[in-house]
């Protein structure tokens, strides 16, 4: 066939399979779960098709997935009449990795220390359709794309290369054919052509699965005498619409896997209905990890949404404000219509009311969890909180729980965080405000000059070290009444009222006896300072640089200067 190519695997994707064919990672039953979770997202991705464009002459009477076993030849087929690839798509889609991190993820991987650092890894990243090759020594992938009439033979043993050919014949979607490796116990590689590995493999990762998964099975009769029957392994129940108090941890979680494409489990799991004029029901799960792309701006953000069970799009950002986008799950409204545009929904006024109350339902969760399992919360914070305070700036709304939920380093521990409140709490008789330091690391702002007179005062000052962190504390302003202050601007006062008419006394004699030095220098410095002045808020330093009250922070002026201003 002059038809047929042989194509190389992109880099990134010719390393990712070297790492599933050499198996690093030990749970290989989750292969058969990615198959037929893309499966199902394929056949998703057919309805909704069918329904926005009348004309499409598809056959979506019938949606559904269909193992097929061959136990002479020890194959396993995965197939459904979904949405299909061209083959444009094949190559682009099978032949790379798109996703974002992928670079990183291995530079990551090579510099993992042992076999359960690189599990780790791989399982937070997911592989997806590669997965296939930790079970099999050859794949065989045939589609067609819906509205298509030609097909697509794609074929790989996982080395360097994949071949792909254009076929006259085949049924519409996709069908992934895995030749098996031998089975082997020691290295958890099941028989996957047995009926009962299968049974359980779905039950336990894809029950959820929305349309029905089937495998024709052999019975043996009273007479001994076989026959074949079809049987849908899956009980196709939408998690969302159960009862909460009936749903397993367990079956969350593996529908969590689904959504998000992660392979480990949630942190937390938030499941919560609306009732009134306008129902639905929600499912959204906080990662245990931030995505390699949570700072990316292709970065996949926000939840999939469902009308009365259907499919209608991923990423739904209408749904979750930025701040949010590490959220994942599902949000299923009745009473949207199905062709409902991005654009459409971000004005919805009923929409806006679900966003508002999703958001209040996560901070409120996440609210809970910093009280009652510091742990965890400990977790959430260091993978999510740099994203977290984009809403500091973003939503005034819910800035007051958003000020609770928050945790920043501190001079008053080495280690861990505090939050605002602790702050407070520990504050010096006398002292009114909130302090803190901005500065690229924890140890440079720690040596810095400004430092030392709420050292030598006692004072803790709270060390800010996200880019973000300069922005949100300005708008912000002060929490709980008290002004958050800079050390690195204006006039730091930090001494009592008495103390004050003394150090006033004082100063004004030392004025006098430096006046013709500070003038001089204030000459000589002139294109560089506004003005030459005595300080007290230096203990050991000779001498530092400040800023006007209303000046950049050194932070701040050097990211402006990077961005060119
Ligand atoms: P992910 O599901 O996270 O996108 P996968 O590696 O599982 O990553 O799949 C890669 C892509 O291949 C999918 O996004 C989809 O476009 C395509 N694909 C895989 N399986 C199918 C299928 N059964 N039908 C149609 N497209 C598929
Ligand atoms: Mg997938």
């Amino acid at each position: 066939n002059d038809q047929t190519e042989t194509l190389e695997f992109q880099a990134e994707a010719r390393q990712l399979l070297q790492l599933m064919v050499h198996s690093i990672y030990s749970n290989k039953d989750v292969f058969l779960r990615e198959l037929i979770s893309n499966a199902s997202d394929a056949l998703d991705k057919l309805r909704l098709a069918a329904l926005v464009d009348k004309d499409l002459a598809v056959d979506i009477d019938d949606l559904h997935v269909a193992i097929e076993v061959d136990r002479e030849a020890r194959t396993l087929t995965v197939r459904d009449n979904g949405v299909g690839m061209t083959r444009d798509e094949v190559v682009s889609v099978i032949g790379t990795i798109a996703k974002s991190g992928t670079a990183e993820l291995l530079r990551q991987l090579r510099e993992a220390k042992d076999a359960g650092a690189s599990q780790e890894l791989i399982g937070q990243f997911g592989v997806g359709f590669y997965a296939a090759f930790m079970v099999a020594e050859k794949v065989v992938l045939v589609t067609r794309r819906a509205g298509e009439s030609g097909g697509t033979r794609w074929e790989s043993d996982g080395g360097g290369t994949y071949t792909v050919a254009t076929v006259d014949e085949a049924p519409q979607g996709t069908a992934v054919t895995l030749h098996l490796k031998p089975a082997d116990a020691e290295d958890n590689l099941h028989d996957y052509t047995a009926e009962w590995t299968i049974r359980e493999i779905v039950k336990r990762y894809s029950d959820f699965i929305a349309h029905p998964i089937r495998m024709a099975v052999q019975r043996t009769g009273e007479g001994d005498e076989t026959s074949t029957e079809t049987v849908t392994l899956n009980s196709m129940k939408a998690l969302w619409a159960r009862p909460r108090g009936e749903v397993e941890p367990a079956e969350y979680h593996e529908f969590y896997k689904h959504v998000s494409h992660d392979w480990a489990d949630p942190l937390e799991t938030i499941h919560m209905r609306g009732e009134g004029t306008f129902e639905y029901e929600a499912l959204l799960f906080i990662p245990s990890h931030a995505p390699l792309d949570l700072f990316s701006p292709q970065g996949r953000r926000g939840v999939q949404l469902y009308v009365k069970r259907v499919f209608i799009m991923d990423d739904c950002d209408a749904l979750m404000p930025n701040y949010l986008r590490f959220v994942k799950g599902v949000v299923d409204a009745h009473d949207l219509s199905l062709n409902i545009s991005r654009e459409i929904l971000q004005q919805d006024r009923q929409i806006r009311a679900v966003r508002r109350r999703l958001v209040k339902k996560v901070l409120a969760t996440v609210k809970e969890v910093k009280t009652g399992q510091p742990e965890r919360y400990r977790t959430f914070w260091t993978e999510f909180g740099p994203a977290v305070k984009e809403g500091l700036i973003d939503d005034t709304d819910n800035r007051d729980t958003l000020l609770e939920i928050l945790s920043v380093a501190s001079t008053h521990d080495q280690a861990e965080l505090t939050d605002l409140a602790g702050y407070v709490g520990r504050m010096k008789d006398g002292q009114t405000d909130i302090y803190y330091a901005t500065g690229e690391n924890r140890a440079t702002i720690e040596n810095s000059p400004h430092m030392e007179a709420f050292r030598a005062k006692g004072y803790e000052v709270l060390l800010l070290t996200d880019p973000v962190d300069e922005v949100w504390v300005e708008q912000v302003g002060s929490y709980d009444g008290r002004t958050l202050r800079s050390v690195a601007k204006g006039q730091v006062d930090l001494d009592t009222e008495e103390e004050r008419t003394e150090a006033e006394a004082e100063r004004e004699r030392q004025r006098a006896e430096y006046a013709d030095l500070l003038g001089w220098m204030g000459g000589v410095l002139t294109d560089s300072v506004k003005e030459v002045r005595l300080s007290t808020r230096l203990t050991t330093s000779p001498a530092c640089v400040v800023g006007d009250a209303h000046d950049l922070t050194p932070t701040l002026e050097k990211m402006y200067r990077a961005m060119g201003h």
